[in-house]
């Protein structure tokens, strides 16, 4: 690295926190460097290559609802490089497809559920006082649920949906990370959405732009060109931090003195690597949960007999809580005449041999394929620390360690870094504030 040392700022990692760090400092400071442990850029929105298939890290869907984040994506890439999507998801339950969100949508259902839902939400209603404040609402996701959309919506998708993409009870998580993901309808549009008068656009997701070729992964690479290749080192792990000299040691052997410090790796694994860190970070530390995903990329012969870009699967009769399709969003995803599927596993229990049959049973009974035959291949994949679980601990515990990074110069940002669940416009807009901090503020 060719740079005066004491001058230097660090970010650690090329995901999209990071390189939008890189982004937004330039004209800012020549001496910043990102060291990225992968030989790519991207991090979890990087795509691969299986047989002339290309498969995100599962759906990758971009929702940009910030201009400015909006204006940095498309002069990285141009406007022509997306395709812009209408969201067509839904849920299948029962044997039966009925819309997303399923709240306001369960007309479809078996009557008895259909009831259910009904009159559990009717009677939620009526014991619910009005002009809720959120800090008045339950805490508890699985008491938040029943609060505003009664037993039946709890009982046959809120609750078993949530445990299977959680990996955790949903009485065991907190209703915070949700204020912002689960669409919550009013009394009259359940009840609208029952009978069949359907509710559209509703939710965070409706649109989204989708590259038109090469996945999700294209759009790092073009933050990456802007932000400046020269300045990004990959195949560069960072090993150990000191906090108290300043000092980090790369996996190649190096050690490097930094001015600040942002850091987008996971927050356990930061802490995990810093040196002399206090007794109670260290405890906050160990009380920082994650879930674990296992998703299989799928190769299909043929057409897929469903059209949507992703399908929740509640019912816990299945192994997998989500279904999702590159290939129905951008059919340049696959080769002529083939499709795709991503499968989210929430069985993470078993082997794969016990579970694999019965994704394909399940994808059979959801008219996905109609036979085993058109399955060309199954790639299992892996993504630690893929959800953040919100429990009792999470709050107090992430805020002890967040205060004293502060103290020792060294910001944590982006969905791993931070510890949260949010999305890649949230990783760009952490960039923008790392950025200030490292060069706007005192
Ligand atoms: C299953 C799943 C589905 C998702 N779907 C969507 C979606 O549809 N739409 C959406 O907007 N968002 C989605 N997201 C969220 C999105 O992936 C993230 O918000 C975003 O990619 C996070 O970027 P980041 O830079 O914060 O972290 P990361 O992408 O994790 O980047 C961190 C980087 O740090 C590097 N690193 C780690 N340790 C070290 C080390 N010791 N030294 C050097 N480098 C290191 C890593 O290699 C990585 O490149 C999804 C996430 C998951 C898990």
């Amino acid at each position: 690295m060719n740079m005066q040392q004491d001058q230097m700022d660090i970010v650690i990692g090329a995901g999209l926190a990071g390189l939008s760090t890189l982004v937004h400092s330039q004209h800012k400071q020549e001496h910043l460097q990102v060291l990225e442990a992968a030989d790519h850029v991207g991090g979890k929105a990087k795509s691969e290559q299986i047989q002339g298939f290309t498969f995100d890290v599962t759906g990758h869907w971009l929702h940009l609802r910030d201009a400015e984040m909006r204006a940095l994506v498309l002069k990285a890439c141009g406007a022509d490089h997306f395709a812009p999507v209408e969201r067509l998801s839904r849920v299948w339950s029962h044997g039966v497809y009925t819309r997303y969100p399923f709240q306001a949508n369960v007309y479809g259902l078996p009557p008895q559920v259909v009831h259910d839902c009904v009159m559990g939400a009717i009677e939620a209603r009526l014991a619910r006082p009005d002009n809720i404040e959120e800090a008045d609402e339950p805490q508890k996701f699985s008491d938040w649920v029943r609060f505003y959309f009664g037993e039946g919506i709890a009982k046959h998708f809120m609750i078993p949906y949530n445990a299977k993409l959680w990996g955790v009870s949903a009485d065991e998580i907190t209703s915070r990370w949700c204020q912002r993901f689960v669409p919550r309808p009013q009394l009259e549009s359940i009840v609208a959405g029952a009978v069949g008068c359907h509710q559209e656009g509703m939710g965070y997701n409706a649109t989204f732009l989708y590259p038109k070729q090469g996945g999700i992964q294209t759009v790092a690479e073009r933050l990456a060109d802007l932000g400046g290749r020269k300045q990004i080192q990959l195949n560069t792990k960072i090993e150990q931090i000191d906090p108290s000299k300043k000092t980090l040691r790369l996996s190649n052997g190096q050690s490097l003195v930094y001015r600040k410090l942002v850091n987008t790796m996971p927050l356990p694994d930061l802490i995990d690597r810093c040196l002399a860190v206090p007794n109670e970070v260290k405890e906050a530390r160990a009380r920082l949960r994650a879930t674990e995903v296992i998703y299989l990329n799928v190769g299909i012969e043929g057409v897929l007999g469903q059209a949507d870009h992703w399908i929740y699967v509640p019912e816990e009769r299945w192994p997998m809580y989500r279904v999702g399709s590159f290939t129905n969003a951008m059919p340049s995803m696959a080769p002529s005449g083939c499709s795709s599927l991503y499968i989210e596993l929430s069985d993470r229990e078993r082997a794969l041999e016990d579970i694999i049959p019965e994704v394909i049973e399940g994808l059979i009974a959801m008219e996905l394929i109609q036979d085993q035959a058109q399955v060309k291949f199954i790639e299992p994949r892996r993504i630690p620390n893929a959800y953040v679980i919100y429990d009792e601990h999470y709050h107090e515990a992430r805020e002890i360690i967040h205060q004293w990074l502060t103290k020792v110069d060294i910001l944590s940002v982006g969905r791993y870094g931070d510890w949260n669940y949010s999305s890649m416009e949230d990783a760009l807009l952490d960039g923008k504030r790392a950025s200030e901090w490292l060069y706007d503020t005192p």
